[in-house]
């Protein structure tokens, strides 16, 4: 123990990013296992701008200095971070190739990755980064918080704290427990490409609603081994960097009229769309939107049908106002969330393959974003 305190002696290194978004590495703790914390920004990492007293973004030493729990696990710790740190709002697909090249970069020297991101994008990221990042066989965790680590009531500590033990987790076998990118929040850890945020309010924030947790925490971090993913083969790690931007989503609602319809559906450039339906995959069964959607399909467009609801999937052929959408060439979503669906066609389109073969692979799961 004495030895780990003296070895936190918090001596830092600076290094460039290529791309220059991450700034500094600071070395906290020599010990083992060793993890790469990533910081982007969020809540976890905001101070109060004692002028406007809105929330802003703060260097990452604040975070580390709010935490001072952390120097007692017997952890090598790492962290890169965002310069500057951003609220989530504003992540967009280059973001997610600087994470992803990070970790790809670090890959070897690492045991397992936490990301600390805003929450109100963190589900995008998450199925983003799970696609990706091609092969993952170490864990990526991806965390944040409700609250600012510096208040009283944070619940960043404990997010903070239980993401890094979640990293470091070992099987029997001594390898990885998670090996895939997970969301971990307040009671639970949530495949990443499974959850959506559930609430503005509450820290339980995050849920897999089709889905089982992957571990649930209590005095202990009890994790749900049959839910774990695991790859048939262990493949070296492989980061994709192109997504496709040319996609949408179109949420359906009684009174949508044909004009917006048509406007949307036109949009150049537009590779495809994720239709947000009603119920199992409803929509309206008037000739003009099937028309529409015909026309959109007919185009080379893909076009996904995800349920509006968080629960559940789409099934077509239980109503005839979802037979009527695949007979126009829609393709069933079926339990994936919208987040998993549009962040799957930006990574199968950004890797330039053709409507079609995208169509075959929406229907693949390839790293446990949808039940087939
Ligand atoms: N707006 C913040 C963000 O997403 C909210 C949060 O972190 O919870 O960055």
């Amino acid at each position: 123990m004495q030895e780990n305190l003296l070895n936190f002696a918090m001596d830092s290194l600076t290094y460039y990013h290529t791309l220059g978004l991450f700034t500094k590495i600071t070395k906290i703790l020599m010990a083992q296992p060793k993890i790469l914390i990533i910081y982007t920004g969020g809540t976890i990492g905001m101070i109060e701008n004692p002028v406007t007293k809105s929330l802003q973004p703060f260097d990452f030493t604040h975070l580390i200095d709010n935490v001072p729990k952390i120097k007692k696990l017997n952890y090598e710790i790492h962290n890169i971070q965002f310069h500057p740190p951003i609220d989530s709002s504003n992540m967009n697909p280059d973001h997610w190739v600087e994470i992803a090249q990070s970790i790809e970069e670090n890959y070897a020297n690492y045991d397992g990755f936490v990301v600390l991101h805003g929450t109100d994008t963190m589900a995008y990221t998450a199925s983003a980064l799970s696609f990706m990042l091609e092969n993952l066989h170490k864990p990526v965790i991806i965390t944040g918080s409700q609250l600012p680590i510096g208040e009283v009531r944070t619940d960043g500590e404990e997010n903070l704290i239980t993401a890094l033990q979640i990293a470091a987790a070992r099987d029997k076998d001594g390898e990885p427990m998670i090996q895939e990118v997970a969301i971990l929040f307040e009671d639970y850890l949530w495949r990443g490409n499974r959850s959506t945020k559930m609430s503005a309010d509450y820290f339980n924030a995050f849920k897999s609603n089709n889905f089982p947790f992957l571990a649930r925490i209590g005095l202990g971090i009890h994790f749900h081994k049959e839910a774990l993913w695991r790859q048939k083969a262990h493949r070296p790690l492989k980061v994709q960097t192109e997504m496709d931007r040319n996609v949408m989503f179109i949420h359906l609602f009684p009174g949508i009229t044909e004009q917006t319809l048509q406007y949307l559906t036109n949009t150049p450039g537009i590779k495809g769309i994720v239709l947000k339906t009603y119920g199992a995959g409803n929509a309206l069964t008037d000739k003009w939107f099937v028309d529409l959607m015909r026309a959109a399909v007919k185009r080379g467009v893909v076009v996904v049908n995800v349920s509006q609801c968080v629960n559940g999937g789409v099934n077509s052929e239980r109503y005839m106002t979802g037979n009527a959408l695949s007979a126009a060439g829609v393709m069933s979503g079926y339990d994936m969330t919208s987040e998993a669906a549009i962040t799957k066609l930006m990574y199968l389109f950004g890797m330039g393959l053709s409507a079609d073969e995208v169509k075959k692979y929406l229907h693949c799961s390839l790293c446990g974003e949808i039940t087939i």
